[in-house]
């Protein structure tokens, strides 16, 4: 269709409550060939330990992150003019009640991306769904991690199970997907129901920040270690939205009262950007318990800011 306005012709640039919502209105792509950054909905909450609901978390983070434009004020970063990025769609488990069976069928959907040379960007889903993405990422060497949760997620057997998502990275440790001595945790808080909960965390080398420290040191120096820590090689983020306070992201499974701010997380993920980085994930939004929308657009607003990281790096190494 032609258009009286040309500037219309790019989808992107049309008002945003127009189209099709995919991810940051992105073109849809049904194959990865010729992409460089997936964008992926993975909605599956078959790992969750408390209140279900993200598996509905990609459709309404597709739909809140049409308020997202196509420039970074902070940063001037576009990432469309970085790389070719895509919305592919959902990588779903066909049977899912089957919590191993359904990991394994998201691992083999993530190995086709990443064998396509993609870097995938991906909404969960609970987190249970990392430790399938871990395993394609780190199928060739075991990589560092930024972890912005409000949990370590390094626990074990629970309800006789150890593939919930209170576990993945631990798991993925375990397997030699992920390397622990470069793996950084932030904004870790809350209840336990032993104290030595997330001991796998601290025996295997990982770096904790917890949100006490966090508070002291302030959200550079937080980010920064991690960064050190991460270093050259390899490298993922997973941001779980349940890190921010339940003031900013009321719709999540496991809530803990006293987090990050947006501003906060925001400023952390900008400074990503010259890492190796080979994937990212933001998952947990619970749309059921979401009625206003917030946690979808905080955590659409946080995949924006992780796009434009990623499509750095990409931009990085292509040199
Ligand atoms: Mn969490
Ligand atoms: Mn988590």
């Amino acid at each position: 269709m032609d258009h009286e306005l040309p500037e219309y012709a790019d989808p992107k640039q049309r008002p945003r409550y127009l189209g099709l919502a995919t991810f940051m209105r992105a073109d849809y792509a049904e194959t990865p060939d010729g992409i460089e950054i997936g964008m992926i909905g993975v909605p599956y909450d078959g790992g969750v330990t408390n209140r279900p609901g993200a598996r509905h978390g990609p459709r309404e983070v597709r739909n809140q992150s049409s308020l997202m434009r196509t420039v970074n004020q902070a940063t001037g970063v576009c990432p469309y003019d970085l790389a070719r990025i895509a919305d592919l769609g959902d990588i779903f488990a066909e049977r899912p009640f089957a919590l191993e069976g359904a990991h394994e069928r998201i691992g083999r959907g993530f190995m086709d991306v990443v064998d396509a040379g993609v870097v995938p960007l991906t909404c969960g889903g609970d987190h249970s769904i990392t430790l399938p993405i871990l395993r394609a990422v780190g199928k060739g060497a075991p990589v560092g991690l930024v972890h912005i949760d409000a949990h370590a997620d390094t626990g074990g057997d629970y309800s006789g199970s150890r593939f919930h998502h209170g576990a993945p990275f631990r798991v993925a440790a375990e397997e030699g997907v992920l390397d622990p001595r470069r793996c950084c945790q932030i904004g870790i808080r809350g209840t336990l129901y032993t104290p030595d909960m997330w001991e796998f965390s601290h025996t295997s080398g990982m770096r904790v920040i917890p949100i006490e420290e966090f508070e002291d040191i302030g959200w550079r120096a937080a980010i920064n270690e991690a960064k050190r820590i991460a270093g050259d090689g390899p490298t993922y983020v997973s941001f779980d939205i349940d890190a921010l306070d339940p003031a900013f992201a009321p719709g999540t499974g496991t809530p803990e009262a006293g987090g990050l701010t947006m501003r906060e997380a925001l400023r952390m993920i900008r400074e990503l950007h010259d890492l190796n980085l080979v994937g990212a994930d933001m998952v947990e939004v619970s749309p059921p318990f979401d009625p206003s929308g917030v946690t979808a657009l905080n955590g659409a607003t946080i995949m924006f800011e992780l796009l434009c990281v990623l499509a750095q790096a990409v931009a990085l190494r292509r040199g």
